[in-house]
């Protein structure tokens, strides 16, 4: 048996089997290799960040159409903050 080149292979970070480095899901226990935020991570992050400025901006002005500017500020920071937190690789067990 010819052991695999110790580069091309990589170590499952759900149940610790090795695994080749270019697989995109582990064989041993089905985790998958995922790239950036999941979809209710971004939603969640848009939503706080939105939540966020437009509570600051009720707090600084009386509710008027900068409310509206701020909460959309607050919806990009938010979903840029997510991809920034969750981006890269990650492995995501079932
Ligand atoms: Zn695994």
């Amino acid at each position: 048996m010819m052991e695999p080149l110790s580069t091309a292979v990589t170590i499952c970070p759900v149940c610790r089997q090795k695994i080749r480095s270019t697989a995109e899901h582990c064989p041993n226990c089905g985790a998958e290799r995922h790239f950036g935020p999941r979809m209710i991570e971004s939603a969640i992050c848009a939503f706080a960040g939105m939540v966020l400025l437009s509570a600051v901006s009720t707090m600084l002005l009386p509710i008027s159409l900068w409310t509206i500017v701020f909460a959309a500020a607050g919806l990009c920071a938010g979903f840029l903050f997510s991809h920034n937190r969750f981006g890269g690789d990650r492995w995501l067990g079932r």
